[in-house]
């Protein structure tokens, strides 16, 4: 019988470059079918005191950080969202990953007036979740409705000078172009004229689904949350939002007591090896 024990590859954090907040893991006002969160109970008041990320931000090093992401489950259903937002503001620029069911008109204006009042010029950069340029495939996947609120979003947004990037899933593998093409399209339709910077395109996860890794594989250079962020929630730091209520995935208690190393070993880290490429952040898109 052979003693080899199988270590679980090893990836080092190498600059805190961004960091993730989980404003809430288990609201949400979407019943995406797909969703990689495990929900359990969709009332639970389960969001990230502010205070806690007041602490959290006070133990970081400004000058490293690019970008602070909410998230969640749907980061703008914190009842402090508009506080945590400016208090986030002051570190540096802030990246909303919503459903955008939130955004209208109103909201937008007043988004753009928290952006302006920071005078440290940061900026707030939206990612609208939307799954497919056509209402029906779109809201048979993400719900009812769910297309038309987001272009909606999207139309007032870029009334008020944001320029919002969609987060789309690639369920059935189409190619990538055809599917910016389509996207396109649909945006050109309400006046949104758009680039490659405005889409961010992620494979569909599946948590039972496991891929080989290859033993050649580089992982300090690879294109993964982990090497360049932490995710931070109500039960502590965590190596990225994919593993947020996965213990595998706890790394430390607060930002100053984390660990820079990730044991790569579940079903989603071989997934987002494979796809190498951020799965939230737009690192590689060019601004
Ligand atoms: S899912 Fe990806 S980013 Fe998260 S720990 Fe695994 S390899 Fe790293």
């Amino acid at each position: 019988m052979s003693n080899t024990i199988l270590k679980a590859p090893c990836v080092r954090l190498s600059k805190l470059e961004e960091l993730y907040i989980e404003m809430t893991a288990q609201n949400c006002n979407l019943s995406c079918k797909y969703c990689y969160i495990d929900f359990k109970d969709k009332k639970v008041k389960d969001y990230i005191p502010i205070e806690k990320i007041k602490q959290n931000l006070s133990m970081l090093n400004k000058e490293q950080l690019n970008y602070i992401h909410l998230t969640g489950a749907e980061p703008m259903l914190h009842p402090d969202f508009n506080h945590i937002l400016r208090l986030c503001l002051k570190y540096s620029s802030v990246v909303i990953h919503t459903n955008a069911l939130n955004i209208n008109d109103k909201k937008a204006r007043f988004l753009r007036k928290v952006e302006e009042e920071n005078n440290l010029g940061n900026e707030i950069i939206f990612m609208i979740s939307i799954d497919h340029y056509i209402e029906k495939e779109n809201d048979a996947l993400r719900g009812r409705g769910s297309f038309r609120k987001a272009v909606h979003a999207m139309q007032s947004l870029i009334k008020y000078d944001f320029n919002p990037i969609m987060a789309i899933v690639n369920h059935n593998n189409t190619d990538e172009s055809e599917l910016k093409e389509n996207f396109r399209q649909l945006c050109s339709s309400f006046d949104f004229e758009t680039s490659d910077i405005n889409f961010k395109i992620v494979p569909l996860l599946d948590k039972n689904l496991i891929r080989e890794i290859s033993p050649d594989t580089d992982f300090e250079r690879l294109n993964i949350e982990c090497t360049n962020s932490r995710t931070l929630t109500i039960n502590g730091v965590f190596l990225c939002p994919l593993l947020s209520t996965d213990n595998r995935g706890k790394c430390g208690s607060d930002m100053n007591d984390y660990s820079k190393k990730g044991y790569i070993e579940t079903s989603f880290c071989s997934q987002c090896i494979a796809h190498n490429n951020y799965m939230f952040s737009f690192k590689n898109n060019q601004f």
